[in-house]
C-alpha cells in the first residue's frame, strides 16, 4: 500500500466519523490503494460512536457459520425486516445488506473482531446474530489497531464544520481540530457520523418540547452536523425526522452513553403505570424481543415522559438484572410514595389489576395466555397478581438509540446531490440507514448496514480517486 500523501490536508480519501461505518470505510479504503484520513469528533477514550456500545450484528447464512448455528436464510431475514418495517424499507438496499452480510463475518474476522456465542437471557438471538467478544468496544479497538497499522490517519477531536458542495462534488471539509480551523480538500468524502440524536433541540423541532426529556442511550457527539449541513446544501434525504429507535430504559440513567446496560427488560411480568399510577399499555402484548423497541415511545407519550414498572418478589429473577437496584418496600403504597407517586393510587391500580387476574399456568418464557378481564387496557399475557412482599419499582424513560433521518443512496453507497449523483461523496451507517428503516428495527441490524455499506462506500470512493 503506498504512504499516505506528503500533505495530510489533501488525502484521496476523507472519512468524517469514528465509528463502525467509518472504520470499515476506511481500511477498505486504504486496501483500495488510497490514503486516508479519519476525523473523528470524540477525544480517543471516547471514540467509536454508538458503535462501542453494541453486542452483536445480524448475519445471513446459509448453514453454521463461526459461532451461529443453523442457517438463517436471505428469504427469512428480508421477512423479518419487512414485518418491523411494515414494508416501509428501499428493497434493493435492504437485500443488497442481507446478502452481503455472510461474507461479512469473514472479512469482519480478518480484521480483529472477534465472536463468541450468545448467552442465555439475550432476546433469543444465537442463530441470527453474532455476538462480539468484548463487545463493541473491543470490535472497535481493533479496528483503530489495524488502521493504525496501515498508516490511516486519525484525527480525535476533529468536528466536521462544513462540507462544501460545489458543481456537484465536496470541493473541502473544514473541521475543528483541537481548537484550530482546518481546510482539507480531498479527492473523496465518506460520511459516516452517524444520526442527530443526540442534538435535544432537533429532536425537540421533530417530537416537540417532550424531546428534552429524552434520554440519549449513546454518544454525545452525533449531533448530526454533517448530515444538517448537507441537507441545507441541497442533499437529498430519507426518512422521517420523527423516526427513530428507542427503547424504555432507566430513568436513572445518565443524559448519554448509558448504553446497553440502562435497559430494562422487567416490563412483561410489572405493571406500569404513568405519573398518575394509571395503566396505560398491555404489559404482556408479545414476547420481549417484539416488544421492547415499542416502549419508548409508549413512555415518551405520558406526562412528563416518565412510568414506572412494579413488580414483586416473584418477577425479580424473571429477566437480566438491573445495573441500578430496584427502589423497595413492603407495602405497595409505600413503594409508590418512595417513586414519587401517590401511595394509595398506586395501591388502588394494583388491587384493580390483581382483581382482574385470572386462574392458570405461568410461563415467563413464551405467551401463555395468563391474561386479565374486565380491565383497560389488559394485560394479555403473564397477568399473575402483584401481592408478595417485598415490592419492587423502576423509573422507565425513553431512551432515543439513533435516529433515521439521513442521506439518499444508491447500492454503491454514493450520495444523491441536488442535481442527481454527488460525483465524490459516499455515506455509509446509521446516517443513511433510514433508507431500510423507514421504520421499526430489527436488532443487530445497524451494525449489519454499517460494515456493508462502510465497506462498499470505502472500495467505491478508493476506486474514484484512483
Ligand atoms: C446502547 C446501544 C446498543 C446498541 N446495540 C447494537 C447492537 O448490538 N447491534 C447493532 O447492530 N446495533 C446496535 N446499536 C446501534 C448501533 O450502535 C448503530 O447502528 C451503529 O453503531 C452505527 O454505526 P455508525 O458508524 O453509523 O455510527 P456511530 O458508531 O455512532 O459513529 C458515528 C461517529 O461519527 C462521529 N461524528 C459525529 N459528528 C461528527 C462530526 N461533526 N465530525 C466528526 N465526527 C463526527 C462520532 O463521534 C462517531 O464516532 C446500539 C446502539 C446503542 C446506543
Amino acid at each position: 500500500m503506498p504512504k499516505p500523501l506528503a500533505d495530510p490536508l489533501k488525502p484521496d480519501v476523507l472519512v468524517i466519523g469514528g465509528g463502525n461505518a467509518a472504520l470499515t470505510a476506511a481500511l477498505s479504503a486504504r486496501e483500495g490503494g488510497a490514503s486516508v484520513t479519519i476525523l473523528e469528533a470524540a477525544p480517543k477514550p471516547y471514540r467509536g460512536g454508538n458503535s462501542r456500545h453494541t453486542r452483536n450484528f445480524r448475519c445471513m447464512h446459509r448453514g453454521p457459520l463461526g459461532v451461529l448455528s443453523g442457517a438463517y436464510h436471505a428469504d427469512e431475514y428480508y421477512d423479518d425486516l419487512l414485518k418491523v418495517t411494515k414494508n416501509n424499507t428501499d428493497p434493493a438496499l435492504a437485500q443488497l445488506a442481507i446478502n452481503a452480510s455472510e461474507e461479512s463475518y469473514a472479512w469482519m474476522e480478518a480484521h480483529g473482531v472477534r465472536f463468541q456465542s450468545a448467552l442465555s437471557g439475550t432476546l433469543s438471538l444465537s442463530r441470527t446474530n453474532a455476538f462480539f467478544l468484548g463487545g463493541g468496544k473491543a470490535l472497535m479497538n481493533a479496528y483503530y489497531a489495524r488502521a493504525e497499522d496501515a498508516d490511516i490517519a486519525i484525527h480525535y477531536d476533529a468536528h466536521v464544520d462544513h462540507i462544501a458542495l460545489e458543481e456537484g462534488r465536496i470541493a473541502r471539509v473544514v473541521a475543528t481540530i483541537e481548537n484550530a480551523e482546518h481546510v482539507f480538500t480531498p479527492g473523496a468524502v465518506v460520511v459516516a457520523s452517524g444520526g442527530f440524536q443526540a442534538d435535544t433541540d432537533w429532536l425537540a423541532q421533530a417530537w416537540g418540547p417532550a424531546a428534552r426529556n429524552f434520554l440519549i442511550r449513546g454518544t454525545p457527539y452525533n449531533r448530526g452536523v454533517p448530515l444538517r449541513d448537507l441537507l441545507d446544501q441541497g442533499v437529498q434525504s430519507v426518512g422521517d425526522p420523527t423516526q427513530c429507535h428507542a427503547v424504555a430504559i432507566d430513568g436513572r440513567a445518565p443524559k448519554f452513553d448509558g448504553g446497553i446496560v440502562t435497559r430494562l427488560d422487567c416490563v412483561p411480568f410489572s405493571v406500569v403505570v404513568n405519573r398518575n399510577a394509571e395503566r396505560f399499555y398491555d404489559e404482556g402484548e408479545d414476547v420481549w424481543p417484539k416488544r421492547y423497541a415499542i416502549w419508548g415511545r409508549l413512555v415518551a407519550a405520558q406526562p412528563d415522559q416518565v412510568a414506572y414498572a412494579i413488580i414483586d418478589s416473584q418477577s425479580l429473577d424473571l429477566f437480566m438484572p438491573s445495573v441500578f437496584p430496584p427502589i423497595q418496600a413492603d407495602t405497595i403504597e409505600g413503594l409508590g410514595q418512595q417513586l414519587g407517586l401517590h401511595g394509595g393510587k398506586l395501591r388502588g391500580t394494583v388491587e384493580a389489576f390483581n382483581a382482574a387476574c385470572t386462574e392458570g399456568d405461568f410461563h415467563p418464557t413464551e405467551l401463555d395466555g395468563l391474561a386479565t378481564t374486565d380491565l383497560s387496557p389488559q394485560k394479555t399475557n403473564w397477568a399473575r397478581p402483584i401481592v408478595q412482599p417485598p415490592f419492587y419499582g423502576y423509573s422507565l424513560r425513553p431512551g432515543v438509540t439513533f435516529t433515521y433521518l439521513g442521506l439518499k443512496v444508491d447500492e454503491t453507497a454514493r450520495v444523491s446531490g441536488p442535481d442527481g449523483r454527488m460525483e465524490n461523496l459516499w455515506a455509509a451507517g446509521e446516517i443513511m440507514a433510514g433508507s431500510i428503516l423507514g421504520q421499526g428495527y430489527l436488532a443487530g441490524f445497524g451494525m449489519t448496514i454499517g460494515t456493508v455499506f462502510g465497506r462498499i462506500a470505502g472500495r467505491e470512493a478508493a476506486a474514484y480517486v484512483r
